[in-house]
């Protein structure tokens, strides 16, 4: 085995590497980036080694500077996670002919399943089942228009060299085909420097099973059961699981035989995947086959107990598999859960800032928590904006499904926004608990995943306020009875005894709570709905342990300044968070911002204009593309936001922009 190894990424998977090679006795080297400096992945590794500025193809991605930074550590192999290198074939015999192992599959098999349309083809010959479609070499639109036409709409356009989502497009049909093909290529240009795509059959509420293999250099290969990665947004995994439900043994074993011939065809060694995307019906066909553990490798270790970075490193030190096909057994059922920085409202566009307040579920025989973010940590632009995996293990799904919802429940996170309440709201769905799996499950549920947001309610005006006056008390602890937060000189309440205004506004909603000191101590709270009695106190861990009348709980509120520099406060109690804006009486620049948000289109995202639709003097109609951005590798369409006239647009194509920046000044009318 192996004595140092170097982690050639960052994140979740650099930290859980870290954990696996730890226990083996193993010592580790980091690398970072600028923008990773104080990262929770430099901070685990025994060494950490810096290779460059922030963007990942001036650090994570130059296979150079890495090698190099294993070789004067005096690590003997490299880790590559997923993501970055660790498909890139060139890289993988770079470290050879450094002297390092790689820690992944022969650098023929990467470079034989680097493209989806030459992996069709190795899988044709094979005999693997593969969706209707295009994959050859012919790139010109009309023979590539003419080919969709021939498989019938709605086709699908891949990237062949794509991963993540990324440079791809569903078309319902022919008129829409050339404009598709033109965003996919620019799409794909972008992300792999390589436009080369392929047109499949766009399958209707299919499921996405996959398999996951391995393989050691002493000729065995077998599957480690399917993993189930149905639950997607815009084609990329939110929620994993496995066993597959209603999955019968016998379609199992054809899928497990399937895959294990797909590793065989192409001389397999490592942790791999074979993703197949599956009818209703139960039919499936193969899709592609990623050569790397799987960021929902997690799911098949919990049910089949094994290891499997543990295995990687075992085959790759030229070892064999610690088990048979015959010894593999799945225990309970799992499922993972992906918690994005990002805004589902919003159409998922990432959300990137700092995590002024992180509180994920605690760990124990159920739970397992991945993540690379502690919180103070900044979810930045330049890398996938992951901030956790959440993984829970349970005796069957029902439970495994109900435990995972009441976490996301209680998953706090201020500083940017989150899918928590998605992933909680898919958890707890009756549709999704009952056994309605497929790729299109988010956008047909729409409605009930995603409700339009409700007043807030008393409960939740209360906790505010109480936190509000909790602080004015903690800012000023001198004199009185140290709990009651009405001993400090504060203009307001000179007005009238004991009395208290605080106002807040929830969306357009102006709201002022008026809060009295009771006789016998305590509160009395004038809420929209009616007076309560209140109570308030801190907790030992900053929480407000809350008496509203007659009913206790615990509540979290987290005061933040936001960037338009007014202060939000996010409550977090029962399972749920809401904003409240806290209206300062002597800041009168706060209401004049909600008029002036409208004269102006501003960038959502520090990223480059690639396609700029309008110019000065166009008039537009509301949801009109105004210009597109390219941020974090995807292609942002930013569309007016109500009738009127365009006045300026401030940058050209090809400028890049800083979040916030004003692109387009508007008129509306
Ligand atoms: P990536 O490299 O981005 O993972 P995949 O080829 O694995 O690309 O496809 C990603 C997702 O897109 C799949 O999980 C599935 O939801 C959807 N998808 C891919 N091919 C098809 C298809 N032919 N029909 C319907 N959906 C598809
Ligand atoms: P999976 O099928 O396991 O979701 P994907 O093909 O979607 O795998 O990609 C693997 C993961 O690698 C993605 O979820 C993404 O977070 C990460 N990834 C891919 N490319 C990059 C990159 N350039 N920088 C950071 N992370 C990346
Ligand atoms: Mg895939």
């Amino acid at each position: 085995m192996f004595s140092k190894i170097l982690i050639a990424n960052r994140g979740e998977i650099a930290c859980r590497v870290i954990k696996t090679a730890r226990r083996l006795g193993i010592k580790t080297v980091a690398v970072y980036s600028d923008a990773d400096r104080g990262a929770r992945h430099v901070a685990m590794a025994d060494e950490a080694v810096h290779i460059g500025p922030s963007p990942a193809r001036e650090s994570y991605l130059l296979a150079d500077r890495i090698i190099d930074a294993a070789r004067r550590t005096g690590a003997e192999a490299i880790h590559p996670g997923y993501g970055f290198l660790s498909e890139n074939a060139g890289f993988a015999e770079a470290c050879a002919k450094a002297g390092l192992v790689f820690i992944g599959p022969p650098p023929a098999a990467i470079r034989a399943m680097g493209s989806k349309s030459e992996a069709k083809k190795i899988m044709e010959k094979a005999k693997v089942p593969l969706v209707p479609g295009y994959h050859g070499d012919d790139q010109s639109p009309d023979l590539l228009a003419k080919e969709a036409a021939r498989i019938g709409f709605p086709v699908l356009i891949k990237a062949s060299a794509g991963g993540g989502g990324k440079g791809m497009r569903v078309v319902e049909a022919a008129d829409k085909f050339a404009d598709a093909l033109a965003g996919a290529k620019r799409e794909a240009k972008a992300a792999f420097a390589d436009d080369h795509v392929l047109v499949e059959k766009y399958l209707t509420r299919p499921r996405h099973i996959e398999i996951q293999v391995f393989a050691d250099g002493h000729g065995s290969c077998l599957y480690l059961f399917e993993r189930d990665c149905s639950i997607q947004r815009r084609h990329q995994k939110v929620i994993e699981e496995a066993p597959a439900p209603d999955m019968d043994p016998a379609r199992r074993k054809a899928m497990g035989e399937a895959a294990v011939a797909a590793a065989k065809a192409i001389g397999y060694e490592g942790a791999g995947t074979v993703e197949f995307i599956a009818d209703q019906d139960g039919t499936f066909f193969f899709m592609e086959m990623n050569t790397r553990l799987q960021v929902e490798h997690p799911v098949t270790e919990a049910i089949t107990g094994q290891d499997l970075v543990e295995w990687q490193l075992v085959v790759a030190a030229g070892g064999r598999m610690p088990l048979t096909q015959d010894q593999l057994r799945i225990f309970g059922h799992a499922v993972e859960v992906r918690l994005y920085a990002e805004d589902p409202a919003r159409n998922f566009l990432p959300s990137t800032g700092t995590l002024v307040h992180l509180k994920l579920p605690q760990e124990n025989q159920h739970v397992r928590v991945d993540t690379g973010v502690r919180q103070g940590d900044t979810v930045t632009p330049f890398y996938d904006p992951m901030i956790a995996k959440v993984i829970v293990h349970d005796r069957d799904r029902a439970s495994a499904m109900r435990r995972m919802a009441v976490l996301m429940g209680e998953t706090e996170v201020v500083g940017v926004a989150t899918n928590a309440a998605l992933l909680k709201a898919l958890c707890s769905h009756p549709a999704f608990v009952g056994g309605e799996i497929d790729t299109g499950f988010i956008e047909r549920h729409r409605d009930t995943l995603f409700p339009a947001p409700a007043l807030a309610d008393d409960r939740t005006f209360a906790i505010a306020t109480l936190a509000r006056l909790v602080e004015w008390q903690d800012r000023e602890p001198t004199a009185g009875d140290p709990h009651s937060p009405w001993n400090q000189q504060n203009g307001f309440r000179l007005l009238d005894e004991g009395h208290d205004e605080v106002r807040w506004k929830d969306g357009d909603r102006d709201v002022t709570v008026i809060a009295r000191r009771l006789r016998g101590g305590g509160l009395s709270l004038e809420l929209p709905g009616g007076t309560q009695a209140a109570r308030v106190q801190r907790t030992d861990d900053g929480r407000l342990a809350i008496d509203l009348g007659g009913e206790t709980f615990v509540a979290t509120a987290v005061r933040r300044i936001a960037t338009d520099g007014g202060v939000d406060y996010t409550l977090f109690s029962d399972g749920r968070s809401r904003r409240l804006r806290l209206v300062d009486p002597f800041d009168l620049s706060m209401y004049e911002v909600a008029g002036a948000a409208e004269a102006t289109v501003r960038a959502p995202l520090p990223g480059k204009i690639i396609d700029l639709r309008v110019k000065a003097g166009d008039t537009v109609s509301k949801g009109q593309p105004l210009l597109v951005l390219e941020a974090m590798k995807m292609e942002h369409t930013l569309a007016a936001p109500a009738d009127g006239t365009i006045k300026s647009v401030r940058y050209a194509v090809g400028e890049q922009v800083p979040e916030g920046a004003e692109l387009v000044e508007f008129e509306a009318s």
